[in-house]
């Protein structure tokens, strides 16, 4: 008998690779770094999200390995079965404090990924009220994990999904005048993830207080990063509000794993009760939590401010010295730096010669973001020297005029 299943496997792989869409893997034998080694090849990398160079932290990892001698390997049961430690606790009350001054009543949820989190948070909110009562409000960028738990609420609780241009809030205004259900909820990335700018957040609570709806925002690249004491965006620009649903990423510039979510106590208390991805899995390992504690204090702390001084001293750098004929610099303070090249075929052509020469920046092509909007997606982190970055620019500069032929 025929197994259609493989059959039908095969088929649609072939279809991905005569699409280039196929991706494959790079394997790393080493932590991840500004200078990493695949395979037998040296590279700088500019794709990583360890914005503070904290993944491989020695203090971060004695905390990991201590952790592990205190609560073992596993967790052993999910959050309210028997799964939940001191060092989660700790944790949870840690998170909360960063965004307290911003959040009233502020208490905390951890979840194992910010994946998990998204899809948990939105449909934990979407059930605040009856079926067929929910709008939800999604920022035409937001992550893939926003997407697939706006996309869960539809099927699960008829909530009406509305996208919305962060460039065009008056058009969003008028949806939520026009709004008739009883609960509304905003939903935006932080910093988008392919682009590297804020959302406008003031603008977005100005709103969500107007017409009493929620503001759920994504900081997985602006948390340890943004705000003096990298507690995030809220804190980098001093919105404050019961309004707030905060969801911060663990495994991005917090250097370890997972996620989490602040908001006004009963909220989160609510989200606790009803998010399936929160009550149905495996807590993450104690160990991690214990680590995390370590990394909060790192972020906090003179380490972490020195570090993001620095980001942005070569944030700052990158901006002044990248200006090319043909590739064009998105606006963008943080440390996501796409370069627009255009064509699909251009940036496979320039990313290319990248790795040839050693560098590792990853070609970002539609679907992914907009047709003609193909793009370098650089990332800058606390490890990279001005060197780094000047090597960067100085080669781009070069495939540039391979590319394109010398200009005066
Ligand atoms: C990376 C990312 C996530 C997912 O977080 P993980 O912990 O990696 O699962 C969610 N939202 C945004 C905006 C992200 O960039």
């Amino acid at each position: 008998m025929n197994n259609s299943a493989l059959v039908l496997a095969r088929h649609q792989l072939q279809q991905l690779q005569s699409d280039h869409l196929l991706r494959t893997l790079r394997v790393a034998k080493t932590a991840t770094a500004a200078h990493q080694t695949f395979g037998d090849k040296a590279y700088r990398a500019f794709c990583s999200n360890d914005y503070l160079g904290l993944a491989n932290d020695a203090l971060i990892n004695a905390a990991l390995i201590e952790g592990v001698q205190q609560y073992g390997s596993g967790s052993g049961a999910s959050h309210w079965v028997s799964g939940h430690s001191q060092a989660h606790e700790h944790l949870q009350s840690r998170l909360a404090r960063f965004q307290s001054e911003y959040i009233p009543e502020c208490t905390s949820l951890l979840f194992s990924t910010g994946f998990a989190a998204n899809l948990s948070v939105i449909t934990a909110l979407s059930q605040l009220s009856a079926p067929g009562e929910v709008s939800l409000y999604s920022a035409n960028l937001n992550h893939a994990s926003i997407i697939d738990g706006v996309r869960l609420a539809q099927k699960m609780f008829d909530v009406k999904l509305t996208r919305f241009d962060t460039n065009a809030l008056e058009a969003l205004k008028a949806q939520l005048a026009n709004d008739s259900r009883p609960l509304k909820i905003i939903i935006t990335d932080a910093v988008f993830s392919m682009d590297g700018h804020i959302a406008p957040l003031a603008e977005l609570l100005d709103l969500a207080t107007q017409f009493d709806a929620l503001l759920m925002v994504d900081d997985a690249h602006g948390f340890g990063v943004l705000g003096d004491k990298g507690h995030g965006v809220l804190s980098s620009l001093k919105l404050h509000s019961d309004r707030w649903v905060y969801v911060g990423t663990l495994g991005k510039a917090a250097g370890v794993s997972g996620a989490f979510v602040c908001a006004q106590k009963s909220l989160t208390q609510w989200i606790s009760q009803k998010a399936r991805p929160h009550i149905y899995s495996t807590a993450s390992p104690p160990a991690l939590a214990h680590a995390l504690c370590a990394s909060l204090d790192l972020i906090e702390g003179e380490r972490g401010q020195q570090k993001r001084r620095h980001l942005s001293h070569l944030i700052s750098l990158f901006k002044q010295k990248a200006v090319f004929e043909h590739f064009q610099l998105m606006p963008s303070d943080t440390p996501i730096q796409p370069l627009i090249l255009g064509s699909n075929e251009v940036a496979l052509s320039v990313s290319k010669a990248l790795d040839d020469l050693g560098f590792m920046v990853p070609a970002i092509r539609p679907p992914t973001v907009p047709l003609n909007t193909a793009r370098l997606r650089i990332t800058l982190c606390a490890e990279h020297d001005e060197t780094d970055v000047l090597a960067l620019v100085q080669t781009l500069r070069d495939i540039e005029s391979t590319l394109f032929g010398k200009s005066a």
